[in-house]
This record gives C-alpha cells, structure tokens and sequence, in this order.
C-alpha cells in the first residue's frame, strides 16, 4: 500500500515535471511570455543575450590582475614589517592556514573548502611535493595560496646561511615548477628562525606569516578541542594555524565545515594571507616574537 502510494505520488511528480518542461520550452513562451498568454512569469534578471559572459582569456587576465594585487599587498606589508603575526583589526577577515602537506590528507581539507568555496593558504614542505604535487595543482586551481615552509622542515635557527638559503630556495622552484606563482610568504618550521632567516628571507623578497591562534591541532586534540579553539581564537585579522599534514588529519577535516560554519555565523569573512593583507594591513612597529611553539 505504502509503496503503491509511493508510485503514484512519484508518477504526479513526473507528470508535473514533464508538464513544467513543456511551458518552459514552448517557443517564444519564456521571454515572451506576456505576450503570448503563458503564464510565466517575467524573468527577474536581465536577458541571456544581454548577459556578457567573459571570454577564457578575460578570466585569464582578470586572475592574473588578482595575483598581482596579492602580490602588491604583500610586498607593501613587507616595505614595513618583514613578518606578520596577524592582519589589522579593523576588518572582519580571517585567514586560515595549513601546513606540513601537502600530504595523504590534503584532499580531503581541499574537497571541505571547496564545497564551502573558502579559500586558504598552505605552507607546503617542497619535499612533499614529489609524492603529492596533485594536491598543490589543484589547491592552485582552486585560487587558494601557497607558501614556503621549506624543502625537508628543519628548525631554520640551527642552519647555516647557505643551507637556509637552499631551503627556502629548493621550496620555491618545485612550487614553481608545479606551475604556481613564486612564493611570496614562508612560514618557519616549529616557528624557528634567527637574523640569518631574516636576511634571506629579505633575499628572497618573502615575507614571514607566523600566526595569531596556534590551534595545537597537531597534537590530535579531537575534532571538538580544535573548532573550540579556533573560535576562543578568532578575532577581525585572525591568522590560525592548522595542519593538512604530517601525521593523521581526519580530525581536522571533521572539525573543518563546523569551524567554517561557525565564524560565518560570527561574521567573519575566510580569506587567504595575502587577501587578508591586502583588506586589512598590520599596522607598522610590532615586535618579532622571541620564541614561539608550534610545528
Ligand atoms: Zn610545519
């Protein structure tokens, strides 16, 4: 009975359908619908042939034109701070940042952004990118940024210049050679860096993002711990550090759409380092921290 009931419910619903198509695709009775007695109601937006859809080479331009306004930001920050720990606190964006991949679970970070069309920035460790690079062609097709976090992720303060150097250098050529622009922002592994990092960082006209909320998800806290302190963390500028890598990151993921959930809720716009430079600039004079934990 019940399924009987089912059928024949379903079979209206086609009926509806079909009868719906056959309005809609009658000649003249959409855009001339007035006109010609259908009922159809006038169609609210503007006209197809008006609608200027852009050529390929137009969203070409218009992206590369975006990059470079990134770019821009990021070198008008860095004309007076060479490291940011978080954006000004005017606005209302927050940058959420991934490192350590890209890894076995950078797909999954990136399918939970890219159904909630959030964009975001990962420091990715050069090496990884012999086992991974399909993540980081598609994180760049995606509009998200990516960093350097060096090429094997040692504690930069014990290298020596020329080692750091190639750390950071080795990094940016395989970026580039995945076919993503040089990298312009570098995040030092486990937040260990001297005044040698400094000058190559200089060198290398790359700009150091620490962050404003360590989220300590590494560690593997649960996925309630890590949206709990994302949130105790976020304030307008808020840069948070997360993992896609480096160990398992099946909490992170869990965790992700309740915490992109959530600060939309509160307002906050999700925003990649350089769009969140660009928005809203640190202001000048801060001091570079000591120390700092982290991985
Ligand atoms: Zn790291």
């Amino acid at each position: 009975m019940r399924v009987r009931r089912r059928r024949t419910v379903a079979l209206a619903l086609g009926a509806i359908l079909v009868l719906a198509l056959v309005v809609v695709l009658l000649p003249g009775s959409h855009r001339d619908g007035a006109a010609s007695g259908a009922r159809v109601p006038a169609a609210g937006g503007p006209t197809p042939a008006r609608v200027k859809t852009p050529t390929a080479q137009e969203q070409q331009e218009r992206e590369y034109q975006h990059e470079d306004d990134q770019d821009a930001a990021v070198a008008a920050v860095r004309a007076y701070t060479p490291f940011v720990t978080e954006g000004g606190r005017r606005g209302h964006d927050i940058a959420l940042t991934f490192d350590d991949g890209p890894g076995p679970y950078t797909p999954g970070v990136l399918s939970v952004l890219e159904r909630y069309r959030v964009h975001a920035t990962f420091f990715e460790i050069g090496a990884m990118l012999q086992w991974f690079s399909a993540s980081t062609v598609r994180a760049l097709h995606d509009g998200d940024v990516i960093g350097d976090h060096t090429e094997t992720h040692p504690e930069m303060a014990l290298l020596s210049a020329r080692e750091q150097h190639e750390q950071l250098r080795e990094q940016m050529a395989r970026i580039e050679l995945a076919g993503g622009p040089r990298p312009v922002l570098f995040r030092p592994p486990y937040g260990s860096y001297d005044a040698t990092t400094m000058r190559e960082l200089r060198k290398l006209h790359l700009l150091m993002v620490l962050w404003s909320d360590d989220t300590e998800d590494y560690k593997q806290p649960g996925v309630s711990a890590i949206v709990q302190r994302v949130l105790a963390g976020a304030h307008p500028g808020a840069i948070i550090l997360l993992h896609d890598a480096g160990g398992t990151r099946t909490q992170e993921i869990q965790a992700l759409p309740t915490i992109i959930r959530d600060l939309r809720a509160r307002g906050y716009r999700l925003v990649t380092v350089p769009q969140l430079l660009e928005d809203d600039p640190p202001p000048p004079g801060q001091t570079l921290p000591s120390s700092l934990a982290g991985d």
